[in-house]
């Protein structure tokens, strides 16, 4: 299909001072959790979105100097002349589809313990670094010579990459994590000199950096400032008035303006928090300001809402992280004319938790994020089948969907059996909940694909048991029934079922979705899950006029949900909601009309009364099916099924990325040959260096 017109005006040309970008679409730095520990794997992530049509594609933050790293942390180094092969390499694959280079060069200062290096951290003023951790270390005012060296670090990691044939270098000064943005502040910046006080001293050490770097450069590369407009914390923080005036003092001086809000949190916004195109308030007015190119994120999938920014003068460049990741090849479809074969981001965050937990990003849309190189998995591209085997799915829940849809891609025929009226499974449940309505993506992508495939028939109201499976002949079965919510309060805490009276009111999350609700008015809310469920529930049952105890045996509301950048939103959210929360405590017993519940450290008991008590614990397999057809395996090569398989929550309750991922992996590997113990998967090692006498 051609592109619809309406859709032309991104793909026009966006000049950024001396290179061009072939269209609006820009891939703005994001970490990946791959960085420097795998770095063949994020080059090959890197280049698939300058296959999928994005006009820039950018690095992570490059950390330029070893005075200033984020240990534990995974991004890059541009330490020394030995970092230059492997982001040289990034550059060139990304050259090589046709997009521009840009690296991100940061300075993290106050924001990084150095753990790695043993460096005194630097900082505007003296203060307790602030990070992740609240780790025992302090950063060191910077002096005159601090802020001398500091400019010529920046103009070395400028000119290594103009000789890595970067085209644009972003200057990082967003989100609370670079040492530029710690002088513009008034909270962090209590110098006394030309760097300190009125905002034009503030913003003193941008504009020279920014200087210096155009002069090093800036006949080569485009030069882009990356600033936070508002870190949403009032006259207290860097707010929107305050950063147009920077932008304002320094106007033409970059070749391009990078904006976003901070800290990270504001600005990767969830859906649950934030809708698409949330920033605008923020970044309207910008350019009034300059002549420059302005880009800006908002977690945009919609080409009509990207169209919409650029009419309006908001943004000329569409930035994407997220959009991104969840689908590489977003720019290619909507120049094609394939808006329904968009794979929209959910904006769950899943992604982020990659680099929050030091690991290899994941995404909850994609399952080949980050193993495009690890595993040879191309987002839109799959070989075709090997053999004319059929397969029958049971269970239509993300795990099944993303199975049907890569194995119809292949060419397999496939029957998709779902017990129930609709498809989607715990998506379809979990969608309906407050704010978790975008993650109805999850299925939506996957049942607009399957509608094109010829080979895949999907079938409701369709409760498959041992005998039916015997009966059909499929010659693979995946069974992908998913989990249910235990009722017994075993999770992280309680390793075995705690005392319930027979005549309590019971409900667990699975019965809430079904549309079960508590008989009375006050409702004890045990959450031992840590993640957005016992939240999310609390929501509900406040909107429908309930009041929520919520008891937890950690020490705060949602705590993995730091890894997604939530948890402060939520426990505040729950705060402003009234409910009441009691941490660090556990459920030891559960009566009619209230529980017993024990400190976690003291065992010092006390009792809440409450007419229901809800569990959000952990989750038991749905695996009945597989475990009676195992027990029948005698039966299989009467019945031709060849294999039987245990995919996703009926595997092992997760994520719902790990469904979907475990559904994409059965689809990739069937009919692959068997690698016996071999890894399933490539990965980087560090070449060893000569181990020299340490005490010669
Ligand atoms: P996952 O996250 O692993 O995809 P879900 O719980 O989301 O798991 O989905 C599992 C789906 O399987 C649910 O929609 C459920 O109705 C369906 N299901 C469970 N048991 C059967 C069965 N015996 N036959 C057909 N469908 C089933
Ligand atoms: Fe979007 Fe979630 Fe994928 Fe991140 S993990 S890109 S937020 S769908």
């Amino acid at each position: 299909m051609p592109r619809d017109p309406r859709y032309d005006v991104l793909f026009e040309p966006v000049r950024i001072g001396p290179v061009t970008a072939k269209n609006r679409f820009f891939q703005v730095p994001h970490c990946n959790g791959l960085g420097f520990r795998d770095p063949t794997a994020m080059t090959a992530m890197r280049e698939m979105k300058a296959e999928g049509g994005w006009g820039v594609v950018c690095t992570e933050q490059a950390d330029i100097h070893h005075t200033s790293e984020i240990t534990p942390f995974i991004e890059l180094r541009l330490w020394d002349d030995r970092d230059m092969p492997m982001l040289a390499r990034v550059a060139e694959r990304v050259h090589a589809h046709g997009a521009l280079a840009g690296i991100e060069l940061a300075y993290a200062g106050m924001n990084g313990s150095n753990l790695y290096t043993r460096e005194i951290p630097l900082a505007p003023s003296h203060t307790p670094i602030i990070t992740y951790y609240a780790d025992p270390v302090q950063a060191r005012a910077m002096d005159l010579d601090d802020i001398r060296n500091l400019r010529r670090w920046y103009v070395n990691a400028a000119m290594r990459a103009r000789r890595m044939d970067y085209d644009i270098v972003c200057l990082y000064a967003a989100h609370g994590f670079g040492t530029p943005q710690h002088f513009l502040s008034r909270r962090y910046n209590r110098r006394t000199d030309a760097y300190g006080g009125p905002l034009a001293n503030r913003a003193r050490l941008l504009r020279e950096i920014t200087e210096d770097v155009k002069s090093a450069i800036g006949d080569r590369c485009g030069v882009s400032v990356r600033v936070s407009i508002d870190e949403l914390l009032g006259p207290a923080g860097l707010h929107r008035e305050e950063m147009h005036e920077v932008i304002a003092l320094m106007a033409e001086l970059p070749d391009l303006w990078d904006v976003t809000l901070s800290d990270w949190a504001n600005d990767s916004g969830t859906s649950r928090f934030t809708p698409e195109g949330f920033q605008e308030p923020y970044i309207a007015g910008i350019k009034k300001l300059t002549t420059k190119p302005v880009v800006g994120v908002g977690r945009f999938t919609s080409p009509d809402t990207m169209v919409s920014q650029v009419r309006r003068g908001i943004l000329d460049l569409i930035g994407a992280a997220r959009p991104s990741i969840a689908d590489p090849f977003l720019p290619r479809k909507i120049d094609e004319g394939r808006l329904e074969d968009i794979r929209e981001c959910i904006g769950c965050n899943i992604c982020i938790t990659g680099d929050m937990t030091m690991s290899p990003s994941r995404c909850t849309q994609n399952p080949t994020m980050g193993e495009e190189w690890r595993k040879g998995w191309h987002p839109e591209r799959i070989r075709p089948k090997e053999s004319d085997a059929n397969v029958l799915i049971v269970g239509g829940g993300p795990a099944g969907l993303e199975c049907a849809r890569a194995l119809g891609r292949r060419g397999y025929t496939v029957a998709l059996a779902e017990a129930g009226r609709e498809l989607g499974g715990r998506v379809t449940r979990e969608s309906r909940l407050p704010g978790l309505a975008a993650w109805a993506r999850v299925r939506d992508y996957r049942l607009q694909q399957l509608k094109q495939m010829p080979t895949v028939e999907t079938f409701l109201d369709s409760r498959l048991g041992a005998d039916d499976l015997l009966e059909y002949g499929f010659r693979h079965v995946v069974i992908a029934t998913g989990a249910q919510w235990r009722r017994d309060g075993t999770a992280r805490f309680h390793h075995t079922p705690i005392p319930i009276a027979d005549d309590a009111e019971l409900l667990t999350p699975d019965d809430l979705m079904a549309g079960k609700r508590p008989s009375g008015g006050h409702v004890v809310l045990y959450d031992d899950d840590h993640y957005y469920m016992g939240s999310v529930l609390a929501e509900l049952l406040v909107a429908e006029g309930r009041r929520v105890t919520f008891v937890t045996p950690s020490g705060e509301v949602a705590n993995w949900a730091r890894n997604t950048l939530e948890q402060e939103k939520i426990q505040t959210r729950l705060l402003q909601l009234g409910v009441d929360i009691r941490a660090h405590h556990a459920l030891t017993r559960v009566n009619r009309g209230g529980v017993e519940i024990a400190c976690v450290f003291t065992g010092k008991p006390s009792s809440i009364a409450g007419d229901s008590v809800l569990l959000v614990t952990a989750r038991d397999p749905r695996d009945a099916l597989y475990l009676d057809l195992q027990a029948r395996r005698s039966d299989w090569v009467a019945a031709g099924i060849a294999s039987v398989k245990l995919i996703g929550d009926a595997n092992a309750p997760g994520l719902i990325a790990a469904a979907v991922y475990a559904g994409h992996r059965y689809a990739q590997e069937l009919d692959a040959p068997d690698i016996g113990d071999a890894l399933p998967f490539k990965r980087d090692i560090a070449e060893l260096s000569p181990l020299q006498d340490v005490d010669s």
